[in-house]
């Protein structure tokens, strides 16, 4: 099943080109609540059997504004480098020392969750305060969390994720003279898109899930599941025994090779035949007035 927020933030299922309002099915959502996928992820046993039967009216998908596939959530996770091809062409690019640990070392880094932007949403590159700088793009599978998780070990893991999609990874480059932490320059406000929706773990086949990230439509990037060096279980336990997960939290699995630079003016588009297709334009903020 495939999870969008829409307009007023309000939670639906898409089925084929429509989509289906189940606000009214959620205990504790309402219109115009930030946290409404929260609650959708929280009540999903109770909710998900009530979907089928519900006769509420469709909207044409192309005619609602959707946002990124999430509530307010508390933790936004990602795994730095995580596939062995990237890792050699960060050490090529000179970002990073030859030697360098993957994530099976590293662990996780937090992401600010004010940095998430929609799935159709310009990303604003920051260029009035950071001339001169590269930006850029990394396209990865993300999945989210759907019950409190603390402690669980990698064989049980995967039944502590709800569902799956895409994110961009924005990242602000650090320079030889100019290294600002990675938080920082992993979380300037557009830098997280995700979407376009959330699909549920039992409509995803692992074994064969991929996104594709092209700019201008050339591919640049495949992301997939299975040549992760750490895992989506392993991700799920490591991070479990450092602190709780919680229902709704976003996990970005890491980049593939490919990562570039984006400049205003570029389409940057995140594709996944099991995941759905994200175009973003990618601008640059406004200095201040
Ligand atoms: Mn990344």
């Amino acid at each position: 099943m495939r999870l969008v927020v829409f307009d007023d933030y309000e939670v639906g299922v898409v089925r084929g080109d429509a989509v289906q309002p189940i606000t009214h099915l959620v205990p504790g959502a309402s219109p115009g609540d930030q946290d409404n996928f929260g609650h959708l992820v929280r009540a999903w046993d109770d909710v998900r059997p009530r979907i089928d039967d519900d006769a509420a009216p469709t909207s044409p998908l192309g005619s609602v504004q959707l946002h990124a596939p999430v509530g307010r959530l508390r933790h936004l996770l990602a795994a730095p480098v995580n596939y062995a091809a990237h890792i050699e062409e960060m050490i090529e690019q000179g970002f990073v020392d030859a030697g360098a640990h993957s994530a099976e070392v590293l662990g996780f880094f937090l992401k600010a969750p004010g940095a998430i932007s929609g799935p159709a949403d310009e990303v604003l590159l920051p260029l009035d305060r950071y001339v001169g700088r590269r930006f850029d793009h990394e396209g990865e599978i993300a999945f989210v969390v759907g019950r409190p998780c603390y402690r669980v070990s990698a064989d049980e893991a995967l039944d502590y994720v709800f569902g799956y999609t895409m994110a961009a990874d924005i990242t602000l480059r650090g320079t030889p003279q100019r290294t600002e932490e990675r938080v920082m320059r992993k979380s300037f406000a557009t830098f997280a898109p995700i979407g376009p929706w959330v699909t549920t773990a039992d409509d995803v086949e692992l074994a064969t899930l991929e996104v594709q990230t092209s700019v201008n439509g050339e591919l640049r990037q495949t992301a997939r599941a299975r040549e992760l060096i750490v895992g989506i279980a392993e991700l799920v336990e490591v991070a479990s025994h450092v602190f709780p997960l919680e229902p709704g939290d976003v996990y970005l699995t890491g980049s593939p090779e490919g990562v570039g630079p984006v400049a205003p003016g570029d389409e940057l588009v995140l594709s996944s035949g099991q995941l759905g297709t994200m175009r973003l334009p990618i601008g640059e903020r406004k200095a201040e007035p």
